[in-house]
């Protein structure tokens, strides 16, 4: 682009959690820096200073941090345009818009709040967007001045023509033209003396030399205000690209304040790093080809943001569940045995060889936190109807069932080696012996040591993990539960 070398920004607000829409734009941001070899830089809009959060920094460095998103400048890390906090930045936001103020294009409006108000109830009767009447645009210099001796509040707000059109133009959306009277005089710099976003970002974005501004589509419509502040300022507009919204279904956004997770929640809830990244890359892009597993390395050679959809995303669940457990078995054993310990830990209390439970999940998990709902029979068998023995495919009753177990019984009280292969081979005996289906001694078998419908890994896995008393004293409940309902 032009010889220079590309600059992107993740610039999000210090809300304390991580909006998986602003993770994107963050990921995006820092694809488009990296395919080009460019810098990817953090900018914190704190502006609002009545949205405070304690301990959202640390948010924010987390993240770009635990996802491998480093940025090369920032607050933390510094730079050569800093500061790179925007609340540190305001004596250059008031240096600027007095430039604006000396072109013309901007003014100092005292209207008050119930000024403002009453403008905004008349829009609201006659079903108009809000626009401020320009009222504070006449005022004199001497009104001005004395105005702001006598220590009336002000802010400064942009002036927009009211004739002619405006055009802007996006990467993905491409060349859009509005009417200038559609433009509101927005406020640049609030009564506080901080700028607000519409400003902040045309001024930091310029003086932080961004090439390429990646944001949500929610500022596409402002977009031509701030291209009037760049021509104003007689600075190069930078490109943009605005990308489309995340949904929860097709009329909702998906919304931490509405209870859809957030960043740290996923992680909380026993999804990698690594499965959100990827999956959260291909929340509106697609690399033009069925692969669907990326790591980053690969996501920064393979990312073109002009393949980027304007079309809704759509998050989902159970692609995201898929991607998790595809990314689960990628890891090696002994790593997701560290992995889900905690997880054992929290049900488990008996000594189990829960590598062996490990080798089990390890290929049947999709995310982490559902673990110890999958495993809590291992420590106590649950109270079980004996119904559950009634199972169509596997063609077993309570007739059958009884006669497997109590078959299976002596032999297995019998063998040695309490092991996969001995338990596996000597029912498999027991099968051809009673000239049965496999599924009837094998599900009264798994019904009885584990009491449930469903569980990770068949009656001889779960048998072994058991240990052999524990599975033969289950096995004699199941036998007495049985012959209650003959
Ligand atoms: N602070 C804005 C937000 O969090 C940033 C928008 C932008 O990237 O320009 O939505």
């Amino acid at each position: 682009m032009d010889g220079k070398k590309v600059r992107t920004r993740f610039a999000p607000s210090p809300t304390g959690y991580m909006h998986v829409g602003n993770l994107r734009t963050a990921l995006y941001a820092y694809l488009i820096a990296k395919h080009d070899g460019g810098d990817f830089l953090l900018r914190v809009e704190d502006t609002d200073q009545e949205r405070q959060v304690e301990g959202a920094l640390e948010v924010i460095y987390n993240t770009l941090n635990v996802t491998g998103l480093h940025h090369d400048e920032g607050p933390d890390v510094g730079g050569p345009v800093g500061p790179y906090i925007q609340s540190e930045r305001k004596p250059i936001y008031m240096e600027y818009a007095k430039k604006l103020i000396d072109k013309g294009d901007a003014y100092y409006c005292f209207c008050d709040k119930e000024r403002i108000d009453m403008l905004r109830q008349n829009s609201e009767a006659l079903n108009r967007p809000f626009k401020y009447d320009k009222h504070c645009l006449h005022l004199s210099k001497e009104e001005i001045d004395e105005k702001i001796k006598s220590g009336v509040p002000f802010v400064i707000r942009q002036n927009n023509p009211s004739t002619g059109t405006t055009t802007f133009e996006d990467e993905l959306y491409g060349k859009v033209t509005v009417e200038n009277n559609e433009l509101d005089d927005m406020i640049l710099l609030k009564s506080d003396g901080f700028p607000t976003y519409n400003f902040a970002n045309v001024v930091d974005d310029h003086l932080m030399n961004i090439t390429h501004v990646v944001r949500g589509t929610e500022y596409l419509s402002s977009s031509p205000k701030y291209n009037r502040l760049y021509d104003a300022f007689g600075w190069n507009v930078p490109k943009y690209i605005h990308c489309p919204p995340i949904m929860r279904d097709a009329h909702n956004k998906l919304s931490k304040r509405k209870g859809d997770a957030s960043f740290e929640d996923l992680l909380e809830l026993g999804y990698l790093k690594d499965a959100i990244l990827n999956y959260i890359a291909l929340l509106g892009w697609n690399p033009g080809t069925t692969q669907e597993i990326f790591n980053l390395e690969e996501l920064i050679e393979k990312f073109d943001y002009t393949h980027i959809n304007k079309a809704p995303a759509i998050f989902d669940i159970v692609k995201l569940r898929w991607m998790n457990s595809e990314y689960i078995k990628m890891l090696p054993v002994e790593e997701f045995h560290k992995m889900a310990l905690p997880y054992y830990n929290q049900v488990i209390k008996k000594d189990l060889d829960l590598m062996k439970l490990s080798e089990l999940l390890h290929t049947r998990t999709e995310v982490l936190s559902e673990i110890p709902g999958q495993i809590d029979f291992f420590e106590e068998m649950p109270d079980y109807s004996p119904e559950l023995y009634i199972h169509k495919k596997m063609k077993t009753n309570y007739e059958n069932s009884l006669v497997s177990l109590e078959k299976a019984l002596p032999i297995l009280e019998g063998l040695d080696n309490w092991d996969l292969t001995s338990i596996h081979d000597s029912m498999m005996d027991l099968v051809k012996q009673l000239e049965v289906k496999n599924g009837v001694v094998l599900w009264p078998i798994r019904t009885a040591v584990s009491g449930k419908q469903f569980t990770p890994g068949g009656a001889f896995e779960i048998a072994e993990i058991l240990g052999k008393e524990e599975s033969l004293r289950r096995i004699r409940i199941g036998i007495e539960k049985l012959k209650e309902v003959q």
